[in-house]
């Protein structure tokens, strides 16, 4: 599993580790210079991200991280192809045209058609990344027939001989037609979701035909079954049924060597014997296609938890195919956080005080707790599913007989989550929904750091805290649909109620006694305001991240009001939360962990479905309008997806002396350059 961020308008960030997802990530300012936001246009906003700790890598880490980066560009076109089979040729012809139109590029026209463009390269195809529509151009087919023929006629993707007029009536409806292909991924229950989804993952077949394939090849009771299809497009040709497999030497072919090129060259440096054998599985399964080299692979990466360099590379995600059977190519190459890990540990370091120390009832603690080691790590580069648009927490392998016999990696993505930080800390919500300039300026300070911890509290010390009584079953089981708002206030609750506690100072997590406010600030503003722009006027809420958001802040703000502990305020039609007492509060949250422990531990249904019910569904309409004004007005961008840093080997005598990264600041710039040099398949595959 990956996770997105799935904000259909908003930044949501989502830690799949324990899906806790957060969300107005602040609200830092800039220290550094480096510019976290270039553009944006329609929905989407263009980012940026640093690679601290690239530099300090030795030579032969550089070349590691190097080849894996190469390996992972290399599989580019694969996605675009597989989302959409005339994606290749239309990206082509779009780039030709920005590369060489000879016309003016300063009317409305010309800039729609580089939003369009823009837009194509963001969601790797001509479908939305996210709601999986078709594109609809902001320009007519006259002026698209205009720009061909006033442009580099040697390099559009015309096949066979074929002229540009006939070219043109080729492709202008495939663009055009809103009929044609109209959704990429169609999940519409009742039609046949194989023959209306646009994916490039079947050809000739109804979705009947995929199934009873797919049925046929399982072997019965095989307690380790590979994922069968996953490598693969299933096609009928003269009324026979095959795949055509993603291998070397067969479909994919010229863009899957390449990569087993580079794959190759990491092996020649890589960390330890561990990776060099798992790198060579990786190639092995490349070149053969068989999904039981794929799981042996899959068992050795998850056992490599030393090597501090690591990728993610192969057809991954199944969600691009509405029967969740094919992989989408992604790759993801990284390096270890050596000090968001070592954070961690410091806090898993305590997971007994904390435990001991807690307001829990004594009968529901650990006698023996051990923290999560939630890992963090640094990204150098992402391709095909997981960009431009990125996840922020990833969750692999997805087969469920390795998940449960050898476990599996949950990284969260450290620098990207800073960089999304980093972006929101100037998008003006901060000083839209704080009340004073006192609360903006110690939500500047110590917000992004702050949130940090509560979000390792949360991961490391909140999930593992706790134990359920002999003979109670499992959460699911006993809170049934009110088990995960249970289980994150659980986690949020015992972060909370830490962090104001002078332990966090001694163990030198938190600088002082000040700062853990801006987090307590953000976490009532969210919970009662901000958060409330995803709800459409006169729902309520049925997310359980938002259900326990508002449950935590509901439930303080109503115990707290005799005592004035939040106060609700209004100012210039404006409404507001502020905090008056946050001793007070964390006592209330020390309360309310102790009652949702019990729960827990007990398995109390009716409780939970109370309190729940009590505190986190229902919302105010009038207050949802207002926070949904007052944001419309800050502009924020629905969806963000990011440059990536570019690599550069340094040569002496012939020999790659050093790696130098770059961080390009212009979105079509990178786009082109990787048309450019990583464009291996043919247009049609
Ligand atoms: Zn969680």
């Amino acid at each position: 599993m990956v996770l997105k961020l799935i904000i259909p308008l908003f930044l949501v960030i989502t830690f799949l580790s324990c899906e806790q997802k957060k969300d107005e990530q602040n609200m830092n300012e800039n220290k550094d210079n480096f510019k976290y936001q270039t553009e944006q246009f329609a929905d989407l906003g263009i980012l940026r991200y640093k690679v601290p700790g690239f530099n300090e890598l030795s030579l032969k880490e550089k070349k590691l991280v190097y080849y894996l980066y190469k390996a992972a560009l290399s599989g580019r076109d694969i996605f675009y192809d597989q989302n959409y089979k005339h994606n290749l040729e239309i990206r082509r012809t779009l780039e030709t045209i920005v590369n060489s139109f000879k016309g003016d590029r300063n009317t409305d026209d010309f800039k729609n058609f580089m939003i369009y463009t823009k837009r194509v390269w963001f969601s790797n195809g001509i479908h939305h990344h996210y709601s999986n529509q078709k594109f609809k151009p902001g320009f007519t087919k006259e002026y698209f027939i205009e720009l061909i023929k006033n442009s580099d006629k040697q390099n559009l993707p015309l096949t066979n001989g074929e002229s540009v007029d006939e070219f043109l009536e080729r492709i202008t409806p495939i663009i055009f037609d809103p009929g044609i292909a109209p959704v990429k991924v169609n999940l519409t229950p009742d039609q046949d979701l194989v023959k209306t989804s646009a994916v490039n993952f079947y050809e000739g077949v109804n979705e009947k035909e995929v199934e009873n394939f797919y049925n046929k090849e399982k072997i019965k009771n095989d307690s380790t079954p590979v994922w069968y299809g996953l490598n693969s497009k299933l096609v009928k040709n003269n009324g026979k049924i095959e795949e055509k497999k993603w291998m070397l030497g067969r479909m994919y072919s010229s863009a899957i060597e390449k990569i087993i090129f580079w794959l190759e060259k990491a092996v020649t440096v890589a960390e330890n014997d561990h990776q060099k054998a798992t790198l060579n599985k990786l190639i092995d399964y490349y070149k053969t296609g068989d999904l039981k080299t794929w799981d042996e692979y899959n068992i050795m990466w998850t056992q490599d938890t030393s090597s501090s360099s690591d990728i993610v590379n192969g057809f991954i995600e199944v969600y691009n195919d509405p029967l969740g059977i094919k992989g989408s190519y992604e790759s993801i190459v990284s390096i270890k956080d050596k000090e968001a890990t070592k954070r961690i540990a410091a806090i898993a370091g305590q997971a007994q005080w904390f435990e001991d120390n807690s307001t829990i009832d004594k009968k529901f603690k650990k006698k023996n707790v051990v923290g999560i080691s939630a890992k963090v790590i640094t990204v150098v580069v992402e391709c095909g599913d997981a960009s431009p648009s990125t996840p922020i927490g990833i969750n692999l392998p997805n087969s469920t007989w390795i998940r449960k016999e050898y476990g599996s990696k949950s990284v969260n993505l450290g620098n990207i989550v800073h960089s999304y930080n980093e972006a929101a800390s100037g998008d003006g919500s901060l000083e839209e929904f704080a009340y004073s300039q006192e609360e903006v300026e110690l939500g500047k300070k110590y917000g992004t750091l702050t949130d940090d911890l509560h979000t390792d509290m949360h991961e490391v010390i909140g999930h593992a805290s706790g134990q359920i009584l002999p003979g109670v079953g499992t959460p699911k089981e006993t809170l049934k649909n009110y088990a995960s708002t249970i289980e994150e206030a659980r986690a949020d609750l015992v972060s909370l109620y830490y962090l104001p506690d002078q332990k966090l100072i001694d163990i030198g997590i938190m600088p002082n006694k000040e700062a853990f406010k801006a987090e307590y600030n953000k976490y009532i503003r969210n919970g009662l305001l901000q958060q409330l722009r995803r709800i459409i006027p006169g729902d309520n809420i049925e997310e359980s991240h938002m259900r326990n958001r508002l449950l935590v802040s509901k439930w303080a703000y109503e115990k707290g009001e005799k005592d004035n502990v939040i106060e609700r305020k209004i100012k210039d039609g404006k409404t507001y939360f502020i905090i008056n007492d946050y001793k007070k509060l964390r006592e209330l949250f020390g309360q309310l962990l102790k009652e949702i422990q019990r729960i827990t531990s007990e398995g109390d249904f009716n409780a939970a479905k109370k309190l729940i019910e009590t505190y986190g569904v229902k919302v105010d309409s009038d207050l949802v309008k207002e926070v949904r004004e007052r944001y419309a007005k800050l502009n924020i961008s629905a969806y963000k997806g990011f440059i990536n840093p570019i690599l550069k080997p340094v040569y002496k005598n012939g020999e790659i002396s050093d790696i130098i990264i770059e961080y390009p600041d212009d979105f079509t710039n990178e786009m082109l350059y990787y048309a450019k040099n990583y464009s291996f398949l043919p247009n049609n595959n």
